[in-house]
């Protein structure tokens, strides 16, 4: 679904990111984790188009729809571009839902305003979305009526409305109390049951071990170690990624 060639991305003097290859296969789960400043967060803004990359190349599908040429950025062209932005959806760790739309109308917006989908249908589908993320009956709530676990359930309605092929998650439960962590956590968990297709950077271990096939481990702007949930996160081949652990 998406593949990330030899990225690289600085700011300033800082690097960021050096040479990071990485793919995500249709019906993957992929977990990144990694010490903070590692670099997580800037992986997802170069896949979701928010950064654009010094070096690498991106490509979704047979697509590829950035690359950087020495810190010039070149992108696909307009029509392309657009069409590979609709491929993913972004989680955040803050939800940035639209105040003061409600719920109803934070999911079902998006696809009428940039698919063209008829009001009707987008908000039966955001129905749909909203009762899966165990939601029916907030639809007309505004996003402060809702905690914070609902809040971020609903952000995940609203990337499933758009269809992407890849959903992205950064640190979706960071902001959140243990208790509405288990909701989100639970709501991914059906997700990849359902074979969606994600990468989610994380630092619950345990779920990532659970519910991820591949875990790649980011420390300094390059990947450390990657392999299956299991063999990362229970058996570590480098040192660098069983001294991360053990802080956990
Ligand atoms: P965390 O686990 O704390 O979220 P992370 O792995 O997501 O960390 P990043 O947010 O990707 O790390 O940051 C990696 C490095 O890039 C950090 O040193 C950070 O200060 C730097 N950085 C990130 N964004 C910018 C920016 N817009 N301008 C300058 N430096 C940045
Ligand atoms: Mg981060």
């Amino acid at each position: 679904v998406v593949r990330l060639s030899h990225g690289r991305k600085a700011f300033g003097d800082t690097e960021v990111l050096r040479d990071i290859s990485l793919e995500v296969n249709s019906g993957d789960v992929l977990a990144v984790i990694g010490p903070s400043g590692g670099g997580k967060s800037t992986l997802l803004r170069c896949l979701t188009l928010l950064e654009h990359l010094d070096d690498g190349s991106l490509a979704y599908g047979d697509l590829e729809v950035a690359r950087g040429e020495g810190g010039r950025a070149v992108y696909a062209r307009a029509p392309e571009l657009k069409a590979a932005r609709e491929r993913f959806g972004l989680v955040f760790q803050n939800f940035n839902l639209f105040p003061h739309r409600t719920v109803l109308q934070n999911v079902a917006d998006a696809p009428q305003v940039v698919k063209g989908a008829p009001r009707g249908e987008a908000e039966a589908r955001a129905r749909e979305l909203l009762a899966q993320m165990d939601l029916a009956g907030k639809e007309d709530l505004v996003p402060c009526e809702l905690s914070g676990g609902q809040q971020q359930r609903v952000a995940i309605a609203r990337a499933l409305a758009m269809d992407p092929q890849v959903l992205y998650f950064d640190e979706p439960t960071s902001a959140l109390d243990p208790e509405l962590t288990q909701g989100v956590l639970r709501a991914i968990r059906e997700l990849a049951a359902r074979h969606m297709t994600m990468a989610i950077v994380t630092h619950e271990m345990a779920f990532a071990r659970d519910v991820a096939d591949r875990v790649v481990f980011m420390d300094g702007g390059r990947v450390v170690e990657e392999g299956p949930a299991e063999q990362v996160i229970d058996h570590p081949a480098e040192e660098r990624t069983r001294e991360f652990l053990a802080s956990y």
